[in-house]
């Protein structure tokens, strides 16, 4: 690590934690400070050749052709919203078991967020249950590809083109995931990323658009910079926003890219081992990964069913904390109870799958830096707790 970095940091004893594991843990080598040290001393701090740079790569990692860097995943939706043109009074259909930034994004951009109810069993929009939700105002549609799964592509894509909708996929925890032999970032027209410190790749807060669409790369270019034209400074086309990264941040992507593949290959072993472990636990379900999807486990999320395991999942929860493992619940309540998203007339009982799912299931430690004796370790709390 460079010396002048060093002497910011604590001693090593006090970061040393107990025998805790924790659900996420990002992972920075001393590469990275260096890297970030040489843009301190550059003195060229905002958005400039590193934002590029991340830009070209990470399209290049998606085999997309475009990319737009921002300042965060959320400010990626809400840009590619605009580039697709959603306006006031627009319907976007989305997950409601999701992160609340896919549906507070259709609201920033003036939208109505509609939902579909989701598949039990890989957790993410079933497209049957989407083209019932689609009227004259409907003008898109965000799937999210929950915990690293991609959605139903094809399937969706074909609806899109069959009510002329845009979709725009919400990748925020899929940076890598496969459909059918392609990466996510090329599925559908448009697709969004988050580098917030907990995803498969961060830069703190960050986050980009990819798409294969030129027009929709330059208005977020835009977007992200008040709306000021490309070619003249100071000369706004429209109303626009501060989305910009720092190439602060953007060069820990950089770094964070290079290693994004074998981190991606640690998470898919992690989560083999757990299931060589918890698929024989009566009472737990393992991750379901259809023919066809690679999985990036952004998420391992097992589901708790109650009757057979005995225990409920927040019993579980409490065990496996009393243990020093902290699991996680993503997310413990859909996003159409929200006060401010339930004002549109949603209440509970409108979407049962997505609410049944949000009480049975629970994420388990999978990031890179879980060790196998700790993911045995859990198995066996996990299976000591069943009555
Ligand atoms: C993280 C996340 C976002 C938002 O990204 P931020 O970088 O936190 O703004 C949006 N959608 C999903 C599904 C996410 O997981």
């Amino acid at each position: 690590m460079a010396d002048d970095l060093k002497s910011l940091l604590p001693p090593m004893k006090r970061m040393k934690k107990n025998n805790t594991i924790h659900n996420a843990k990002p992972v920075l080598d001393s590469q990275t400070c260096n890297q970030v040290l040489k843009v301190l001393k550059s003195g060229q701090l905002t958005q400039g050749k590193m934002v590029e740079k991340l830009e070209d790569r990470f399209s290049q990692f998606c085999n997309a052709r475009y990319c737009a860097v921002v300042n965060s995943g959320t400010a990626a939706l809400h840009s590619a919203l605009y580039a697709i043109g959603i306006k006031h009074g627009d319907e976007v259909i989305t997950s409601p078991l999701t992160f609340i930034a896919s549906a507070n994004a259709i609201l920033m951009a003036g939208g109505k967020p509609v939902f579909a109810d989701i598949d039990g069993k890989t957790f993410n929009l079933e497209p049957k249950k989407i083209e019932n939700k689609i009227t004259a105002k409907t003008k898109a549609i965000i799937p999210v590809h929950l915990y690293g799964l991609t959605c139903d592509m094809d399937e969706i894509n074909s609806l899109a083109r069959k009510y002329k909708l845009k979709v725009i996929e919400d990748a925020c925890q899929a940076h890598g995931a496969e459909y059918k032999g392609k990466k996510v970032g090329s599925l559908s027209d448009i697709a969004v990323f988050s580098f917030y410190a907990t995803k498969n790749m961060t830069t703190g807060e960050g986050g980009c658009v990819v798409s294969n669409n030129l027009n929709y790369i330059e208005k977020i270019k835009m977007f992200r910079h008040h709306g000021q034209s490309l070619q003249k400074r100071y000369y706004y086309k429209d109303l626009g926003y501060n989305y910009r990264l720092t190439d602060i941040l953007a060069v820990i992507g950089i770094e964070q890219l290079k290693k994004l593949k074998q981190n991606i290959e640690k998470r898919q072993s992690n989560a083999q081992f757990y299931n060589s472990f918890l698929s024989k636990i009566a009472g737990i379900q393992t991750p379901f990964v259809p023919k066809n999807h690679i999985h990036v486990y952004h998420q391992y999320t097992i589901k708790v069913n109650q009757k057979v395991y005995g225990n409920s999942r927040d019993e579980l929860i409490n065990e496996l904390k009393k243990n020093g493992v902290f699991a996680g619940i993503y997310y413990p309540h859909p996003i159409h109870t929200a006060p401010h998203i339930k004002v549109f007339g949603y209440k509970v009982g409108d979407y049962p799958i997505a609410e049944k799912i949000s009480q049975v299931i629970l994420s388990l430690p999978v990031h890179p830096s879980v060790k196998q004796y700790e993911i045995k370790k859990i198995a066996n709390i996990i299976e000591k707790f069943r009555c």
